[in-house]
């Protein structure tokens, strides 16, 4: 007879204890319901340029070119003079070329004389930076914010306003010329 009665009561512990799991649920449901509202509506606007975006190494090989993917994906340098890039001087945007983030407008770019594409500026918030110790002698890497591909170094000898020299890869960049 114990059996069957705990038999009987299972039933009626168990289907209080979903209700209570259902009201939880029903609460954070609630909760997420309101996040989630939000979610597609800022997704369907422009992406930051703080939006990240990660990708696995393999999938990086399959977009880039072995050229780019040595220069964006392993910090490599393009021979000086490689890029027609340098020589550009139509009105644009020069995009990373691994993720397309908008880095550097064509007012920004001055001629060197080095014979890579350098800036004086950034577009806001486009680039982080750390210190490569690949020549000794400790240099500022920057890369994309987005995609953290390696676009360059930036030395401190460069043109007023700043002074700043970005020294970029033109075979890491897409340039988009203005409409
Ligand atoms: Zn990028």
């Amino acid at each position: 007879m114990n059996a069957p009665l705990a038999a009987r009561r299972l039933p009626t512990h168990a289907a209080a204890a979903p209700g209570r799991r259902r009201c939880v649920a029903a609460l954070f449901s609630t909760l997420l319901g309101g996040v989630g509202a939000a979610l597609p509506a800022r997704a369907a606007s422009t992406p930051t340029r703080a939006d990240k975006l990660v990708l696995a190494d393999a999938e990086w090989k399959r977009r880039l070119n072995p050229a780019q993917y040595r220069v964006l994906r392993d910090e490599g340098t393009e021979p000086a003079g490689s890029s027609p890039l340098d020589r550009e001087k139509r009105r644009g945007t020069f995009h990373c070329a691994g993720c397309d983030l908008p880095l550097f407008s064509s007012d920004m770019k001055y001629d060197s004389g080095t014979g890579w594409p350098s800036f004086f500026s950034t577009l806001p918030d486009a680039v982080g930076t750390k210190t490569d110790y690949k020549l000794i002698l400790p240099r500022t890497e920057y890369h994309c914010a987005r995609c953290g591909g390696h676009q360059g170094h930036v030395f401190g000898d460069g043109p007023r306003p700043t002074g700043k020299r970005y020294c970029n890869n033109g075979i890491a960049l897409r340039f988009q010329e203005a409409a």
